[in-house]
């Protein structure tokens, strides 16, 4: 559940070469677990309580417990940002919890030092409007602008096929989908500042972005290997630690469920393999994980308790 202080900055982690900050948000009680993640039967919310709650699950009113956050990479002298939240002050009409929301995110950056300038790389692990509303900033009423100037910020093609005006099926063409697009990532383009990948796009020598198509079209993973150390920040393909347990269960958001299932299972057997410390986008409690795989799911045991498993999940 939320903390005294959402929006501290953990301590680093040192990963290899690579410093890791985890910049949070919001950490809270999102809404019923049965609507986040339809395909989660309630039993496996139930039987696990003991260690998803309070982090990931509220069990007396079942809600799926959920974090907002951005992670700061400081990689081969330039400082990257892996997603950037809700933004501040975007209008949301259509999401009344998120109209004008203030994210905080240029003064939690600032509170660890890093200026809007330093900013070498922007990544959206995918253009939902929880991961891309800080690539903004509102500099006049109604004028949006790059908050990051002098950043590259790296968007998969496919995501910006799939979000953009051009697309007659994707959300560029519902009114709230359009604004998220109009405010968050077209500025970007005007300035000239993006950068549109695909299959797999290597950012230095510790950091490479690989397509994990799903959860949406461009989806995608950033993978860190640097030194004896490994990590997969895997956006939404896997938002609650629930999944773990059958890692065939989407979220409500999943726009090509049988792609999803296929970029999941993918990525935790390669994280189980590598010893890969997995990092998604809304984990709350440790943030960041490693597997074993055991049976049909996965085991799951928290950054910080490498080693001694919180509770193997049933
Ligand atoms: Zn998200």
């Amino acid at each position: 559940m939320s903390t005294a202080d959402n929006t501290a900055a953990a301590p680093a982690v040192v990963l290899g070469e690579v410093e890791v900050v985890r910049l949070i948000e919001w950490h809270g009680p999102f809404g019923p677990a049965a609507a986040a993640f339809p395909d989660i039967p309630p039993h496996i919310w139930r039987d696990n309580a003991d260690w998803l709650v309070p982090d990931h699950y509220e069990a007396e009113h079942e809600l799926a417990v959920l974090a907002l956050q951005t992670w700061l990479l400081r990689s081969a002298g330039r400082t990257v940002l892996v997603d950037t939240g809700m933004g501040d002050g975007h209008p949301r009409p259509g999401s009344p919890p998120f109209d004008r929301w203030q994210g905080g995110l240029l003064d939690r950056l600032r509170a660890v030092g890093v200026t809007p300038g330093d900013v070498d790389v922007v990544v959206n692990t995918h253009l939902h409007v929880d991961h891309i509303g800080g690539n903004t900033v509102e500099a006049d009423p109604g004028e949006w602008v790059p908050a990051f100037p002098n950043a590259q910020y790296l968007i998969a093609r496919a995501d910006d096929a799939f979000f953009g005006p051009g697309n007659a099926h994707g959300a560029g063409t519902q009114d709230d989908g359009r604004l998220v697009y109009e405010d968050s990532v077209a500025p970007l383009h005007r300035a000239g500042q993006t950068v549109l990948w695909e299959d797999s796009y290597r950012i230095d020598e510790n950091l490479t972005l690989e397509a994990a198509p799903g959860h949406t079209p461009g989806s995608s993973v950033l993978s860190l290997r640097s030194g004896p150390d490994r990590a997969l920040f895997v956006g939404d393909l896997i938002q609650s630690p629930a999944q773990l347990v059958d890692p065939a269960c989407n979220s409500a958001h999943c726009v090509d469920p049988a792609a999803a299932q296929t970029s999941r299972r993918r990525l935790l057997d390669q994280a189980a393999r590598d010893r890969a410390w997995i990092i998604p986008a809304h984990f709350g409690g440790a943030g960041a994980f490693m597997t074993d795989p055991d049976g049909g799911h996965h085991t799951c045991h928290p950054m910080g308790q490498t080693g001694t498993p919180v509770r193997p999940p049933r």
